[in-house]
């Protein structure tokens, strides 16, 4: 079910069998949908989205727990001894500079987007952007996303040198060079709130 990918949270759907309703459990693991297997998919998503703002209120408070446990290190959960006396924020800035660097050199050969300037910023709200002037900006928490997560970023912005929009012909772009793309969408959405360290 698309929608399940589209939450902003990790969400798993479990059938039931002998059952014929519908119920909804958000802890630190994010949310668990307990159905009836009989239910058809557009009752629960539609069932879901009823209760969309109680979900996200109870997950709000899962969320800043979360990143006290530990950090993402390019997708996975790595606990506080990895990062041990490192400077979070230092480790993050050069990890995600070395890997932006590599990416480029990979997707931006021979500087065929024609880009100004990289810079690696601390964005609260983004991950990426792409200025007019070509320049493109990172946030320096990229480096806890999976590898391909990072590199859909790379042509996300980069492909805005060509649409500066997010039009259908900029998405048809995106999806050549990046076929997954809606996955890697979803993984950021998910894990939007990571940006709050
Ligand atoms: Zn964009």
């Amino acid at each position: 079910m698309e929608f399940l990918d589209q939450m902003s949270m990790p969400t798993v759907l479990k059938r039931r069998a002998r059952s014929n309703r519908i119920s909804l459990r958000v802890n630190e693991n994010g949310l668990r949908i307990n159905a009836g297997e009989h239910i058809p998919d557009p009752e629960i998503e539609t069932f879901v989205q009823k209760k969309s703002a109680w979900i996200d209120k109870q997950w709000q408070k899962y969320e800043l727990a979360l990143n006290e446990k530990g950090y993402l290190y390019l997708g996975e959960l790595k606990d506080l001894e990895f990062f041990q006396d490192k400077d979070l924020e230092k480790f993050y800035r050069a990890e995600t500079g070395r890997i932006v660097k590599g990416l480029l050199e990979i997707h931006n050969e021979d500087d065929k987007y024609d880009i100004n300037k990289v810079f690696i910023k601390g964005q609260k709200t983004r991950w990426g952007s792409c200025s007019s002037a070509g320049n493109l900006n990172f946030n320096w928490r990229l480096a806890m996303a999976p590898t391909e997560v990072i590199e859909y970023i790379i042509i996300h912005e980069l492909c805005h040198r060509i649409e500066m929009n997010h039009s259908k012909e900029f998405w048809r772009l995106v999806q050549e060079k990046c076929p997954e793309f809606r996955r890697h969408k979803a993984w950021l959405k998910r894990n939007q709130f990571r940006l709050n360290i």
